[in-house]
């Protein structure tokens, strides 16, 4: 395997990054623009280790991305890079634009014309594995789950620019029979995420005695996923998953926001009983809802565990504490954005925090 991810200083694609040069030492290269929300730090574990390369390069630029394509040779393309939350693709939608669209389009262009020249074995084995998100799908209602035949039906510019991505990946596949795969997801959570996300903004929040600012109610579900499930799941696709597909991937892990805010505060509670600001559920206030905010989120992934095999090996509360901890653990992580004030909360800057 010859591993190129894309993405690989985010959150998602660094433990994608670290699972496999740790477990495989696969050459790999890591490709990824860094925007803000991408960290070095993240991936510096295996930086020094010879398996793995970095190159900075946006996927909005052409050349970059053929050239990079073209002298790596991949056995197969893991594409994470995206811009990715929902309130700046509210504030400013076109880098969701150039990004996720056309940093896709490049992406697939620069593959299929990589992947045409192979030799007939090789060409066979290459997969280009694009990852999404279950937001593609819309909001649903109290009842059902998302599934591979779920109609799109996405909401935000974020996710519209996500399922615009999911379209021509499908397409490339079969027009050209470029041999891909989609992924949809629903919501990670674990070490290395951004700051402005809901976990780790709360973590944060909550140990600086700061007000935990819930969106209305807080009653959105969201379907959790523990990040390092969502690699193996990756990599399980990635391996057994049949090019043309699509699968849905999530732990069956619903709650409502309000639920994710409030068991962060008990573990700190249990984790940090001497703390000033306990009980830390009285930092909890609401404000105002994010606008088309989607109510309901949930995952069906019985096509992944039934024919691929995967399982998530956390549940929810065993994710969470290992989440938790290793925010305790790591103070440092994300201060920078912080001090910077490079949070995506942009159309209404009171403090706003969504997942
Ligand atoms: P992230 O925001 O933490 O990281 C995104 C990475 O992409 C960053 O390192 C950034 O520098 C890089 N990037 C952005 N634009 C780029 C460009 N033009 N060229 C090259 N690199 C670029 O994101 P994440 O949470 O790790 O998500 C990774 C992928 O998984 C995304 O495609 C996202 O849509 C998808 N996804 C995320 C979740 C979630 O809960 N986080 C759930 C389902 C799917």
């Amino acid at each position: 395997m010859r591993l190129l991810v894309t993405g690989g200083a985010g959150f998602i694609g660094s433990a994608l990054v670290r699972q496999v040069v740790r477990e495989t030492g696969a050459p790999l290269l890591n490709l990824d623009k860094l925007t803000y929300a991408g960290d070095l730090d993240a991936v510096a574990e295996v930086a020094g280790h010879p398996a793995y390369r970095f190159a900075q390069v946006d996927l909005a630029d052409t050349e970059a991305v053929r050239a990079a394509v073209e002298s790596f040779a991949p056995t197969a393309i893991v594409h994470l890079a995206a811009e990715t939350h929902v309130d700046r693709s509210i504030d400013d939608p076109a880098a969701f634009i150039q990004s996720n669209i056309v940093g896709t389009f490049n992406l697939l262009e620069a593959a299929h014309a990589y992947w045409r020249a192979l030799p007939d074995d090789q060409r066979a084995a290459f997969r280009l594995l694009h990852v999404s998100t279950d937001e593609v799908y819309g909001a649903l209602g109290a009842e059902g789950a998302f599934a591979e035949d779920s109609p799109y039906q996405p909401n935000s510019p974020y996710s519209a620019s996500k399922a615009a991505a999911d379209h021509l990946v499908r397409a490339w596949h079969h027009t050209y029979g470029l041999p891909t795969l989609i992924t949809n997801c629903s919501n990670n959570f674990g070490p290395y995420q951004y700051p402005e996300k809901l976990i780790p903004l709360m973590i944060r929040a909550a140990l600086a005695g700061q007000p935990l600012p819930v969106y209305g109610q807080g009653r959105q579900v969201r379907d959790w996923l523990y990040v390092e499930d969502h690699v193996r799941a990756l990599l399980t696709v990635l391996e057994r998953g049949k090019p043309g597909e699509t699968y849905v991937v999530g732990g069956r892990n619903e709650r409502p926001n309000i639920e994710v805010v409030e068991a962060i505060c008990d573990l700190l509670d249990e984790l940090l009983p001497d703390a000033s600001h306990a009980p830390h559920r009285r930092l909890i206030s609401f404000v105002p809802d994010r606008p088309g905010h989607d109510q309901r989120y949930a995952i069906d992934p019985s096509k992944l565990m039934d024919e691929l095999g995967w399982r998530p090996r956390e549940g929810f509360q065993s994710g969470l504490l290992k989440t938790v901890r290793w925010y305790l653990e790591h103070p440092e992580w994300g201060h920078g954005a912080l001090a910077a004030g490079r949070l995506g909360l942009g159309w209404a800057r009171s403090g706003r925090a969504g997942a």
